[in-house]
């Protein structure tokens, strides 16, 4: 590892599964490089104060440097605030909002297969199946190296398996309205722990009509 000074006290801050990375902020090639993935810590990131395991993935996607967005929603979320945030699609508003929630969760990772342990605890609602796949997969991205369960529902498919998937536990839950008050009626869900709620394109889902499906989830929390 060519890390030396204060990179590498943050190598040794970081998860080991760690046991192939090399970290080297300062970018210059390590001598073990072709044996190990060599990631950069971006320094722009590490200064909005995200956990080594988020600075880690976020490192993997090859990102150097926050968004406009993702610069001032980070904090923000970060400490507990509320925040309505609106910019152009593509500008990474996702990463701007799963980031901080995932670091608000990371004290209740848990790899307990105990499903009372993985209550949903947060709920991101989007006005679209594609937009909530998109999500999901944004939040595994992102979350891939803390251990909280995401998931993801949506209409126009078989509901028992996201029955089952539900009742097994599940921490980051993404879900269009719809389908998610008919897993509510059917008793798969539960709402009571959530602690994060985040409406993804709102003013689509208010010109969409769901404010009374949102008004009526938002009543169960
Ligand atoms: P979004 O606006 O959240 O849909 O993100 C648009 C695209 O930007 C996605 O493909 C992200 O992977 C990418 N992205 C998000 N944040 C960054 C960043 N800080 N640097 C580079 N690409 C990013």
């Amino acid at each position: 590892v060519s890390a030396s000074g204060p990179t590498a006290s943050r190598k040794a801050r970081i998860p080991n599964e760690a046991r192939f990375i090399c970290l080297n902020r300062s970018g210059r090639p390590s001598p073990f490089q072709a044996d190990h993935q060599e990631i950069t810590i971006s320094q722009a990131f590490e200064s909005l104060g995200l956990l080594p395991e988020l600075l880690r993935a976020v490192a993997e996607q090859g990102y150097t440097e926050p968004t406009p967005i993702q610069t001032q929603a980070i904090p923000v979320v970060l400490s507990g605030r509320d925040l309505l945030g609106a910019a152009q699609t593509g500008t990474g508003k996702t990463a701007g909002f799963t980031l901080p929630l995932l670091q608000r969760l990371a004290p209740f990772a848990s790899k307990s297969f105990s499903p009372a342990l993985h209550p949903v605890r947060c709920l991101i609602l989007t006005p679209t199946r594609e937009l909530a796949i998109q999500v999901y997969e944004s939040v595994k991205t992102y979350g891939k190296h803390i251990a909280l369960k995401p998931f993801v529902v949506y209409g126009g498919v078989n509901i028992n398996p996201q029955i089952a998937e539900m009742r097994k536990g599940v921490e980051i839950l993404v879900a269009t309205p719809g389908r998610l008050l008919d897993l509510m009626g059917q008793k798969a869900v539960d709402l009571r722990h959530v602690q994060i709620l985040v409406l993804d394109e709102a003013d689509r889902m208010l010109d969409m009509g769901f404010i009374p499906d949102i008004k009526r989830i938002i009543n169960t929390i």
